[in-house]
């Protein structure tokens, strides 16, 4: 009987076990090759799970020893998708900013909706401002912002040292800024509140600005005696005699 032409046994191949061998000899080359430059603890891929075997998170791929996990990040499969990562992790690099924080993507929705009320307390005199700024379409979780900001702090317009501005800031929203008298504000008890009305989706902030003049007692002052002559002199007390208060938008 001629051994050779067998069923199951290729003319001239001499047996599976050369092959095999060397396939293991390959195997065996790639692990040891990357048991010198990988190290497991360090591979954000390899993770052993629970049925204590292993996976390539990368290639979800199953590996019974490390080895065989060690000899597939050595092939190509595994190689082909670092580079993909690599090449996908490279784009989005290049939406972070030369500070390698990620870019700002929020595209600006528009200006906000506003209502300013001009106040007064006939208890205390104190005249002040209400704001209502409205923020239909404000990102998820993002509470609005304000400061008073001098007019020397801005750079939008011609500093006025008679002005200050208070700003209101949301995202995706513009930054609005209502220009109003550089006077102290009174920030006691209730004279200043902000308020957020999430379901509303509306911003208040109220203020009172203090009295320039305060007795010794420390009661309000009256205002000065020309104020009271109607002399059409513009009120240096009164702030709303200064033009209607319009906003100034931050970054158009
Ligand atoms: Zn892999």
């Amino acid at each position: 009987m001629d051994m050779q032409n067998r069923v199951g046994s290729k003319p001239g191949s001499g047996g599976v076990a050369g092959g095999s061998e060397s396939n293991v000899a390959r195997r065996e080359r790639l692990r040891q090759l990357a048991l010198e430059t990988i190290d497991l603890a360090k591979d954000p891929y390899f993770m052993r799970n629970h049925l204590g075997s292993y996976e390539c998170k990368l290639c979800l791929t199953l590996h019974t020893n490390e080895g065989s996990y060690l000899a597939h990040t050595q092939g190509k499969k595994h190689q082909t998708n670092l580079a993909r990562r690599a090449a996908r992790e490279a784009k989005d690099s290049a939406t972070t900013g030369p500070d390698g924080k990620p870019r700002r993507s929020v595209i600006k929705v528009g200006r906000p909706g506003y209502e300013v009320t001009q106040i007064y307390d006939p208890v205390t005199r104190q005249r002040g401002i209400l704001f209502h700024i409205l923020y239909p379409e404000i990102g998820l979780d993002v509470v609005p912002r304000h400061r008073f900001m001098s007019a020397f702090e801005q750079h939008v317009e011609e500093p006025n040292k008679d002005y200050q501005y208070v700003v209101f800031a949301a995202e995706p929203y513009y930054t609005i800024a209502f220009k109003v008298p550089s006077r102290e504000v009174d920030k006691q008890g209730d004279r200043f509140f902000t308020y957020w009305d999430p379901d509303l989706k509306k911003f208040t902030l109220q203020f009172q600005f203090k009295n320039e003049r305060t007795l010794p007692s420390g009661r309000p002052g009256h205002f000065r005696q020309h104020d009271k002559q109607g002399s059409g002199a513009v009120n240096p007390l009164n702030p709303y005699q200064a033009p209607s208060i319009q906003p100034t938008y931050i970054n158009k």
